[in-house]
């Protein structure tokens, strides 16, 4: 259904026919984590998040998923393998 209080016409999951049914009735406001990302949007309250109803709970986890400015950070191992040596020594074990 429609929310009628913070972000009056768009279509949440969490509005019922009793109203909001998240936790305390509402969105809550976004956190300072969340500066810069593009899911935040203006509320009656102030600045909410589009997409998650309570953005402290979010980052109180870690990095949030649904964050457009960062990115989490995967360190992989840049494989050294020079493709001459390899070759070579794929050779030699097939005696
Ligand atoms: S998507 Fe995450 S970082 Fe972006 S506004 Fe929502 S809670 Fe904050």
């Amino acid at each position: 259904m429609q929310c009628q209080t913070v972000l009056p016409g768009t279509e949440c999951t969490f509005w019922g026919k009793q109203g909001c049914i998240f936790s305390e009735g509402s969105c809550q406001t976004i956190v300072e984590n969340c500066e810069g990302c593009e899911r935040i949007v203006e509320g009656s309250i102030g600045r909410v998040c589009s997409v998650y109803p309570a953005p402290a709970k979010k980052w109180s986890l870690g990095i949030c998923n649904f964050a457009t400015h960062v990115k989490v950070e995967i360190k992989t191992e840049e494989l050294k393998i020079n493709p001459l040596k390899a070759s070579k020594k794929a050779a030699g074990k097939k005696k």
